[in-house]
């Protein structure tokens, strides 16, 4: 093993194997839980969260050097309880297998969930409880174990986690392994009955080999850039208002943040107005704003004011929205104002990759052809923002664009719908989860035919093959003969 990788990296990376083979045999031994033991699981999951949800925001809120409290409460915990709260409730309805009709009298057919067995987990920094936590409850709704890798950019959360996870179940049950990328790509390199990896689409993309080598069943929830088209025909006011306060959640760094808005050529300048008034009212001061989340190291505050300077080299004007008076950019708290980019040109590095922070490029267009066609130049986003009230163009939208989720008239509204898939498509993912979905993708469906004491047609499909048998071909290709 190189000697690159920390040597506490280095132990757990050895100990990996034992803890899978601990939790596979305890799936060979105890079988499937029952729906008492799981709802169980659940309710730990749930009380470990709500009796550690304001040292969880303290673990969140020293990784990143400020984190507003309220997102790390709202988005990290409660959306957490609320989501594990659905799944005990329904629980009983998702694991009843599904009746199909007889397929021939007397048989019976039917599809069983079962658990897939051991499931593996990485997760990434921005919400590292969600992220980290969100899969395992349909993992353990499912009746799996789990084996959870966070990330080792919020050292802090992730070793509460850690603990806190340690002192509610049994290794055997569910564990955290905590390390840096030599860990992950030990992990994911582990025979896992599946694995779900919540991440960059470049990285996401060294976990697919690592899978396929083991014929893992994988799920990816990546990234990517996630346009928001503002109609000719929204309520401005209200589109950029909603637009700007979802862009700046968390910085913008999240997965479903807006990353580029399209918006009509003649309702720039109005665009830009409203946006100026809304920072103003969100965040009347923004250096010593507790609510203002700053860049969560700074590799990444390099990286997205490299993404502001980068645009405005190549000819981009850079309007950041911030007091008069504050610094748009502070280097030793790691705030990045939000900022409007505009004018922009192709070969600006913003317009390439995901920007993960407070920027927003507006994007003019004219027709909404010309907005549909940029969307569709570049890589399937994870979400589609779509502002207006013109049906006939929303439904243009809706069926000449793929993303993984949209919303309409306001952004992420989707992702907190226990009820909807959520996932990504292309280059941000496949699979999905969230509610039912997650119990299906994290269950094998599997085929349990009853075949009838008598079976009318056997002597018909098996030798010797007599004129009946050719009657009964003939028969048989009549009813699906062309009409
Ligand atoms: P990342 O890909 O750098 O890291 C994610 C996890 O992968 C970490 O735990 C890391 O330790 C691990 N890892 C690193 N190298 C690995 C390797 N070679 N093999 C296996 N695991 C490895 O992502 P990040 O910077 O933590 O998160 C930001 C990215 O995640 C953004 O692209 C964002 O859009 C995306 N994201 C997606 C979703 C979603 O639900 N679709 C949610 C949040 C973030």
């Amino acid at each position: 093993m190189s000697n690159e990788i920390p040597a506490a990296d280095q132990t757990v990376i050895a100990d990996l194997p034992r803890l899978l083979k601990l939790q596979k045999d305890a799936v060979l031994k105890d079988g499937a839980p029952n729906l008492a033991l799981r709802r169980d699981r659940l309710a730990r999951l749930s009380a470990l969260l709500h009796d550690n949800r304001h040292k969880l925001a303290d673990a969140m809120s020293q990784d990143f050097g400020n984190r507003a409290r309220a997102t790390s409460l709202l988005y990290d915990v409660l959306a957490l309880l609320g989501s594990i709260a659905h799944t005990r409730e329904h629980l009983h309805l998702w694991m009843q297998p599904d009746l199909h009709p007889d397929p021939a009298p007397g048989a019976y057919a039917r599809v069983e969930y079962q658990p897939k067995g051991v499931v593996g987990v990485v997760s990434p920094w921005n919400f590292p409880v969600q992220l980290a936590i969100g899969p395992i409850v349909g993992i353990l709704a499912a009746g799996n174990r789990s084996l959870l890798k966070p990330s080792e950019l919020t050292p802090a959360t992730s070793e509460l986690q850690k603990e806190l996870i340690a002192a509610a179940f049994d290794e055997s049950e569910l564990s955290v392994v905590t390390g840096g990328p030599a860990v992950g790509a030990a992990f994911t390199a582990l025979a896992f009955d599946h694995m779900i990896f919540t991440g960059s689409t470049v990285v996401g993309k060294h976990v697919a080999h690592a899978a396929a080598d083991n014929l893992v069943p994988v799920t990816l929830e990546l990234g990517g850039k996630s346009p928001a088209i503002i109609s000719h025909s929204a309520d401005l006011e209200q589109a950029v208002s909603r637009l700007l306060t979802a862009k700046v959640l968390n910085s913008g760094q999240l997965c479903v943040s807006p990353d580029y808005t399209l918006v009509p050529e003649d309702k720039r300048e109005a665009f830009v107005e409203i946006a100026n008034r809304t920072i103003a009212r969100v965040f009347p001061t923004q250096t010593d704003n507790a609510d203002y989340t700053t860049i969560v190291n700074e590799r990444h505050f390099n990286r997205i004011n490299g993404l502001i300077e980068d645009a405005r080299a190549k000819g981009a004007k850079i309007v950041p929205l911030v007091p008069a008076g504050e610094a748009p950019v502070d280097p030793a708290t790691r705030r990045i104002a939000p900022t409007l980019v505009l004018d922009t040109q192709p070969g600006q590095q913003i317009l390439e990759e995901e920007i993960f922070g407070p920027l927003l490029p507006v994007i003019t267009y004219t027709t909404i052809d010309e907005a549909i066609a940029y969307v569709n130049a570049r890589p399937r986003p994870l979400a589609l923002y779509y502002f207006g009230k013109d049906a006939l163009e929303e439904r243009l939208v809706l069926d000449r664009t793929t993303s993984g989720g949209v919303t309409i008239n306001d952004c992420i509204s989707h992702l907190s719908d226990e009820n909807l898939p959520f996932g990504g498509v292309g280059d941000s993912g496949q699979g999905h989860y969230h509610g039912v979905y997650g119990f299906r993708t994290f269950s094998h469906a599997k085929a349990v035919y009853r075949q009838a004491d008598l079976v009318p047609a056997a002597a018909l499909v098996s030798p010797p093959f007599s004129e009946s048998n050719r009657a009964f071909l003939e028969q048989a290709f009549a009813a699906f003969a062309p009409k």
